[in-house]
């Protein structure tokens, strides 16, 4: 019997056209605001740039090899959660929110979910509490590994207690990927994620996606997007398949990088905290282990306070200070000057780039040898 084709494989020639049509492997992006469409408009495939476009068809269908069901792109990834939420809760309902995940969506349920009459039930991600909460609810917003302070929880677990009490399960995916973790083979009804982060890479454009196995919730989450308006422009789409060839290439080296970074951190005694599932002594390193495929590409550490933080940032030579992670490009911040999450003032989320591991490393202890 052949060997079934790796994965890597497959997600190199994902949504690229085959081998057998002649032109380019991919094709350009594709700039129209509307198609020559005579008579009735079910009669033509393409009519209006708001509706379709062949260029997001050609990364949905990348999309799609990579999460294992059906996805549609949108403009952004808080778009994507929009479009959750906006498709599924109706006044009355409750939503069981990660209380650590992505503050922006916290703030989004605060100001346009409660008004309206939904319910935000905030629990912790780790230690699954989310579980304790579902009773009654329409949907519970679950985040592993959370952004910035990587807890993990999980999925499966999760998605057994949900299924009991007909609950639906969303997982924001942004921090893994759905090359490290799959969440809709754990049985969860949507994935969402920002696609402005690790599987693009680059740092050059702002994304989102959703996917799901539900043919009813795809049509829904369709024409969410047409009426809504929350489109993808096709520059953007294209940079993104463009960059998806080398995922599992850069992915394979930041989150190697990583954990070396993450265990020359936990070596320091002037480093207060590291966070990285990849560490044994992280709450949730055995459920990262089962359900990830390597750890992740942000390590989190703890310099205790806010001087110690910015001197450390104002040392490192080869890593940016900037916000947003995964790119090919280390960076990092002191999280707490955005506001939002329970982190210390001294609380560094770095995301490790594609420069080869000891040069992260070297430029990491100098900067902290000038923090002490
Ligand atoms: C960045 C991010 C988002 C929001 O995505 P945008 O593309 O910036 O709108 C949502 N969830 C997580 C975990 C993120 O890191």
């Amino acid at each position: 019997m052949m060997r079934q084709m790796d994965r890597d494989t497959q997600i190199v020639h994902a949504g690229f056209r085959k081998r057998t049509e002649p032109g380019p492997f991919l094709g350009g992006p594709q700039f129209s605001s509307t198609y020559t469409s005579p008579g009735e408009p079910a009669d033509n495939e393409l009519t209006y740039g708001r509706f379709h476009n062949p260029t997001w068809t050609a990364w949905e269908e990348a999309l799609r090899i990579l999460e294992g069901g059906e996805a549609v792109t949108f403009a952004s990834g808080m778009a994507a959660v929009d479009a959750v939420f906006g498709t599924v809760l109706r006044p009355g309902d409750a939503v069981v929110l990660a209380a650590d995940c992505y503050y922006t969506i916290r703030r989004m349920a605060a100001a346009w979910l409660e008004p309206i009459g939904v319910q935000v039930r905030l629990v912790p991600t780790r230690g699954n509490a989310q579980e304790a909460a579902l009773d009654g609810a329409k949907l519970v917003w679950v985040e592993t590994p959370t952004n910035p302070q990587l807890d993990v929880c999980d999925v499966a677990a999760i998605v057994k207690a949900a299924r009991t009490r007909g609950v639906l399960v969303a997982v924001d995916n942004t921090t893994a990927t759905p090359y490290l973790q799959q969440p809709l083979e754990l049985g969860a009804d949507f994935v969402i994620a920002s696609d402005a982060k690790a599987i693009t890479g680059h740092s050059d454009l702002i994304l989102g996606h959703v996917a799901t196995r539900d043919a009813e919730k795809i049509n829904a989450l369709r024409t969410w997007r047409t009426q809504h308006g929350a489109i993808p422009g096709p520059m953007e789409v294209w940079l993104a398949h463009r960059s998806l060839p080398t995922l599992p290439v850069r992915l394979g080296r930041q989150c190697d990088s990583a954990m070396r970074l993450a265990e020359a951190l936990a070596k320091r005694s002037d480093v207060a905290a590291v966070h990285y599932p990849g560490l044994p002594s992280h709450p949730g390193h055995d459920v990262a282990r089962r359900q990830m495929r390597a750890f992740g590409t942000i390590v989190s550490f703890d310099l205790g306070t806010r001087p110690r933080a910015e001197t450390f940032l104002k040392s490192l030579s080869i890593v940016r200070e900037a916000t947003s992670f995964g790119g090919v490009h280390s960076m990092a911040e002191r999280r707490a000057r955005w506001a939002g999450d329970a982190i210390s003032d001294g609380f560094i989320r770095f995301s490790v780039g594609c420069e080869a591991t000891a040069d992260i490393v070297d430029d990491v202890t100098q900067a902290l040898d000038r923090a002490r």
